[in-house]
């Protein structure tokens, strides 16, 4: 831990010198400047903020399950990534009690959801730092402009927390984007008879004086903030083991059924992806959460609405383990990087467990014509209105199983697998997966994706169907599409 508010000082007086001496005119000396307010992402540019890097989140809260009041110390420990006179957190609503920084009081300014926080002396470039904020209030929901509410959904016995894609910040002060991960440490105190979990593996309970219980979890693979959860409520805890893994089940009453299968799940994608990529695996049947439609990826912990009663939602949830949490989005703009994958190995599944194989899926979506709602817009560069779509769902799958026919099974598994082991607990773009296909395919795939990937048009057929598809199929992937596409209408999935 450096802090240099006096070397700093004396190097900028040594540029001024300099400059004094010979440097143009006009050119001045740079000290510590703040970070940046948005750390860049083309879609949204006010995510996150530059300027730092987290490491590691301890979150400490006491959150009252009937009143929605919750209490809490972050402590960030971060790297500054430039001399920094003071940088940004994200945080929406509540109210902000202290911040320190390295033992400090800070200064700190609140403009919607940034909260700026100015250390006592500047931060050096290179330099860890620990930043303490507590911090309280009753978290809201965020209404985000087309992708719908995220983050605190408030139920009638507590919360159920995911917040793609923005919506941590609803609950804890953050670096809102996937581009920074960090590992996390939670410790949750809930009143009696609630359970509170998060993600990772399960560091105990402890039963305070004043009869309120503290839930504790670790998560030691780095994971995006909008990965995080903190659902609190009436809920069973199920705890179990797979190979050496805990398995965390929330539910009302007990598991459903495909929930209880995830184990399962896992297995059979780590024989397709390559490892798990987490040190635990679960999930969370939120039940009756208002205004939440959708299941959502959360890290070793997938949410579910209702009981979690469709098992082709929990291939598409812990697929996004690999494709989606440990290979995060660099940019939002590729999202078809994780829902592409997530899409595809839904067909996988029900290719290899008695439903329609994954080519007549395929032909049957292929067919349609050019005004159908996958061909458009770009699959990797949807734009935030169609961030969602079925470009990026259904013509990204599409787009893998073209792929596929394209290399043949052999090498489209190799790259598969090559991006989840080279990218993990790391960051992708389109570009680099678009490169690492070519290097293992050992083929020239830049005209394949600029149809697939870029063009709003149907693309040309690939070559090779696997395997030729019979009546049964198509009829098998006719109702299959069909009731994808009802799915999708009434109860989407991220
Ligand atoms: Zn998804």
């Amino acid at each position: 831990m450096r802090r240099h508010a006096r070397s700093t000082l004396i190097a900028a007086l040594g540029v001024a010198l300099v400059a004094a001496a010979g440097t143009p005119a006009g050119a001045r000396p740079r000290g510590p400047q703040p970070g940046a307010a948005g750390i860049g992402d083309s879609y949204y540019p006010g995510y996150g903020n530059g300027g730092y890097d987290v490491g590691h989140y301890d979150l400490v809260t006491r959150y009252d399950t009937a009143t929605n009041e919750l209490t809490a110390t972050a402590t960030l420990t971060a790297r500054a990534t430039q001399d920094l006179s003071a940088f940004n957190l994200d945080l929406f609503g509540l109210t902000v009690d202290a911040v320190t920084v390295d033992g400090a009081p800070a200064r700190t300014a609140r403009a919607g959801s940034e909260l700026t926080v100015t250390p006592a002396a500047a931060l050096a470039g290179g330099a860890t730092f620990r930043t303490v904020v507590r911090y309280h209030g009753r978290p809201q929901l965020y209404d985000m402009p087309h992708t719908g509410k995220s983050g605190w959904f408030r139920t009638s016995d507590g919360v159920v927390v995911t917040g793609q894609p923005e919506g941590a910040a609803s609950w804890f002060p953050c670096n809102d984007h996937p581009r920074d991960k960090a590992t996390f440490t939670f410790a949750i105190t809930v009143p009696k008879g609630r359970t509170a979990i998060a993600n990772g593996v399960p560091r105990g309970t402890e039963a305070g004086a004043d009869g309120w219980t503290t839930f504790r979890y670790a998560e030691d693979s780095p994971m995006a903030p909008y990965l995080t959860t903190a659902t609190a409520g009436d809920f069973k805890l199920t705890v179990s083991d797979h190979g050496g893994r805990p398995v965390v089940f929330a539910s009302k009453g007990a598991p459903s059924a495909p929930l209880r299968r995830t184990p399962e799940v896992v297995d059979y994608l780590a024989g397709l992806f390559g490892p798990y990529p987490f040190s635990s695996m679960g999930g969370i049947a939120g039940g009756d959460v208002p205004g939440l439609s959708f299941a959502l990826e959360i890290q070793t912990r997938p949410v579910y609405s209702g009981s979690a009663s469709d098992l082709s939602t929990v291939v598409h949830e812990n697929a996004h383990q690999w494709f989606g949490d440990s290979v995060a989005l660099h940019d939002w703009k590729d999202i078809w990087l994780n829902e592409g994958f997530a899409t595809y190995a839904e067909w996988l599944w029900a290719d290899a467990h008695g439903g329609p194989k994954a080519d007549a899926t395929f032909q049957q979506l292929y067919k349609q014509p050019q005004n159908a709602g996958h061909w458009a817009p770009a699959t990797a560069d949807p734009k935030v209105a169609g961030l969602f779509g079925s470009s990026v769902y259904t013509k990204g799958a599409m787009t893998l199983h073209a792929l596929r026919r394209t290399v043949g099974d052999e090498k489209f598994f190799a790259v598969v697998r090559a991006w989840a082991a080279r990218k993990k607990n790391a960051n992708g773009t389109t570009a680099e997966f678009v490169a690492l296909a070519g290097e293992v395919a050992g083929k020239d795939l830049s005209a394949f994706f600029q149809n697939w990937l870029y063009a709003t048009t149907k693309p040309p057929a690939p070559p090779r169907a696997l395997r030729p598809v019979s009546t049964l199929d198509a009829r098998a992937a006719r109702a299959y599409v069909a009731a994808f596409a009802v799915r999708e209408a009434t109860h989407r999935r991220f």
